[in-house]
């Protein structure tokens, strides 16, 4: 591992810092901090810490000896000096005199001692930053060292290659204990340059910033230098079928098997999403002979439990031509983890008071041979983070086993982690979005109805794909939704173009819950006269593509098994036509009917098909030269013409995407048909 140390950049930082009225001693904390957290071998999403101790003003202008240490929720990678607070270090320090001290009264006293009140929470490190002397301290999860540290014979592998320079302690979980035992290691051998903690990470600290980092960087490359010595080869791998079945066959089927049916709400699942990895340590990892052992040993570090659970879920090798018989052993499979997770936390949680609240059950990780990974979340954030740490995981273990044999920390360890009383105060502290977990799909999402569907089913908690005709649309609405939203370009009247665009959503989200055919056009001629092709040319786009789009969406919501919704944009033209609009009309009616025909084939799996009947709204089917041309005609004024309906009030495209809305929660509507016009009495229906 290369240090990143620059002087100039060094340099930059105390300056910059300084004209905000940053001291030099933070500014340095600040610059190595994130020369540390840009490498995800050292740090990973919000993992590890730093911390320095300086002398600043409180609010009187005294100067106090404080410790600025990591605050939680910031991540070192791109860490500012708010990230690091200030914390009294002089009553942190007389803590050690205690002979016990709980993780909540810890929290609890470090707030207390902020310099600044509205800080965020110190690192649940921070006693063990204070008890040591050291001007800088360094905390990282390498996965080098763990590489090492992770082994039966871990402590004996740290002494060959540290020495007397690395202190070792036992793994102890995070807190007040660990704190005073690392304090103990300490002051008996001071001369040592940082210490390794069994199965969690590496401290190292020095008297200045570039000493205590340049030490992290000599201890990780001296791991990594007795990882590349006497290695085995690659896991051998197991035999695959001859055709593998594709991802995103694969996760609809998975994100099924781990969907939870809400015990209150009838029809209405708790259900995540899904990302996929097929890097090569992934696949030479899962396609492992032995992937059912090393997979099955435990977490890297300990903090990985709280975003990857205990352990994760193994599937056995999908083959395409039985994708049904693998459906059934998917489900099997989960089945099993739940149980065991169910047992394991009915085993560590007998006998506590107070009892612990049972987590999900579901996995956050899921291992496919001859697929690769899936990491489950409830966003697609969320999903992307375990991803990330299970690869990570996959990193160390593959190196552990290169050299020996993986071991983590004991179940009850893990647990102790899994269900520390710190998390277990978050629970059912945020309150999920309507649409949480669910991925939805709108075609035409280009124009204005379209995107501004995607922006409300966004808004509402839902992962989003953008499809339109016009891939550059497509991508710039879906860039104006942000997060995680994903923009297509897809023909919808081309079956392979549509089959393309469900099968990039199911791989990048894991599968699809609710589809809004919405994309149309209209073409108009007097019906008896109007060219046979033109006609057709609207059916294709109004009526066969939508049974197109549908068809492909009912194939993934049954892989799934948990119903959904499908919703069509139809048009007031299926129900009052307009002279000369028969071309536009006629598919329209038929579509109607369509979506009567999926109520009623699908109800029976849960998969609801509803309706929109929108009329006169701004958009690229009304565009702002019709609106001038059709008002003049009539002989009123724009918004006249707008607001022609029984409420006088113009309906937006907004107003559509509520409308959409409101049936993709409506769990106990399916067949039906909402009218969003401000009320048009001969549009009315029957
Ligand atoms: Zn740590």
């Amino acid at each position: 591992m290369k240090s990143g140390w620059v002087d100039s950049d060094a340099a930059r930082a105390v300056d910059e810092y300084g004209k905000r009225g940053v001291g030099r001693d933070l500014a340095l904390r600040v610059y190595t901090s994130r020369l540390l957290g840009r490498d995800p071998a050292l740090v990973l999403h919000g993992g590890g810490n730093t911390s320095v101790k300086t002398t600043l003003q409180d609010f009187l202008g005294d100067a106090v000896e404080v410790l600025c240490v990591k605050g939680s929720g910031w991540d070192m990678a791109t860490i500012e000096p708010a990230g690091l607070p200030a914390v009294r270090l002089e009553p942190l320090r007389r803590l050690r005199a205690r002979d016990a001290l709980s993780d909540e009264d810890m929290v609890s006293f470090q707030r207390a001692n902020l310099l600044d009140p509205a800080a965020p929470n110190p690192s649940v490190e921070t006693l063990l930053h204070a008890f040591l002397p050291h001007k800088f301290i360094d905390h990282t999860h390498s996965t080098a060292v763990l590489s090492l540290s992770d082994q039966a014979n871990g402590t004996e592998l740290c002494a060959e290659i540290y020495g007397d320079r690395m202190g070792l302690v036992p793994y102890i979980m995070p807190g007040f204990p660990l704190a005073k035992k690392v304090a103990e290691v300490y002051e008996a051998a001071p001369d040592i340059e940082g210490v390794i903690l069994g199965k969690h990470g590496i401290f190292t600290f020095a008297e200045d910033a570039r000493g205590a980092y340049e030490r992290m960087i000599e201890m990780v490359s001296r791991a990594e230098a007795r990882l590349a010595r006497d290695r085995k080869r690659g896991f051998a791998a197991v035999q695959l079928p001859n055709r593998v079945a594709a991802a995103h066959d694969v996760a609809p089927i998975l994100r099924g098997a781990c969907s939870i049916k809400d015990a209150k709400v009838e029809g209405a699942w708790h259900r995540f999403v899904l990302t996929h990895r097929a890097g090569d340590a992934v696949m030479g990892y899962v396609n492992g002979r032995e992937v059912a052992r090393y997979s099955q040993e435990g977490v890297v570090t300990p903090d990985h439990t709280i975003r990857t659970k205990n352990y994760p879920l193994l599937v056995p090798a999908p083959d395409a031509a039985h994708l049904e018989a693998f459906a059934a052993q998917a489900r099997e499979a989960v089945g099993r983890f739940v149980a065991a997770y169910q047992d394991y936390f009915a085993r560590n949680n007998a006998g506590r008071n107070p009892p612990k609240r049972a987590l999900d059950p579901m996995p956050r990780v899921i291992l496919v041979p001859g697929v690769g990974l899936f990491g489950l979340g409830r966003t697609l954030k969320d999903a992307k983070v375990a991803a990330d740490i299970a690869e990570n995981a996959i990193h160390t273990i593959t190196d552990a086993e290169a050299i020996g044999r993986f071991e983590s920390i004991s179940e009850a360890d893990l647990f102790e982690m899994e269900y520390w009383s710190l998390e277990q105060a978050k629970l059912g502290k945020s309150v999920d979005k309507p649409l949480a977990g669910q991925v939805a799909a709108i075609t035409g999402a280009g124009g204005a109805i379209g995107s501004a569907i995607a922006r409300r089913f966004a808004a509402e908690g839902a992962e989003v794909a953008l499809l339109d005709l016009d891939p550059a649309a497509a991508g710039a609405a879906a860039k104006a939704v942000g997060g995680g939203a994903l923009g297509l370009g897809c023909d919808v009247t081309a079956p392979d173009s549509v089959r393309a665009a469900f099968e990039r959503v199911c791989a990048t989200f894991g599968g699809l819950d609710i589809v809004v055919s919405n994309a149309g056009a209209a073409w108009q001629g007097k019906i008896g006269e109007v060219d046979d092709a033109t006609l057709r040319k609207s059916f294709e786009l109004n009526f066969f593509a939508h049974q197109t789009v549908a068809q492909a969406a009912v194939r993934v919501l049954l892989a799934q098994g948990t119903g959904g919704a499908l919703l069509f944009n139809v048009s007031k033209q299926a129900v009052n036509p307009g002279p000369s609009f028969g071309p536009y009309g006629l598919p329209k009616a038929a579509t109607l009917l369509l979506v009567r025909q999926y109520a009623l084939d699908y109800g029976r799996d849960g998969i609801r098909a509803n309706a929109v009947n929108a009329d006169r709204i701004r958009s690229g089917l009304l565009t702002p030269e019709m609106i001038a041309q059709r008002s003049a005609a009539r002989g009123v004024s724009e918004h006249e013409y707008m607001a022609g309906n029984l409420l006088s009030r113009e309906v937006t495209a907004d107003d559509v995407a509520q409308a959409f809305f409101h049936h993709a929660v409506a769990l106990k509507t399916t067949g039906d048909v909402t009218t969003v016009d401000g009320g048009n009495i001969a549009a009315a229906l029957r």
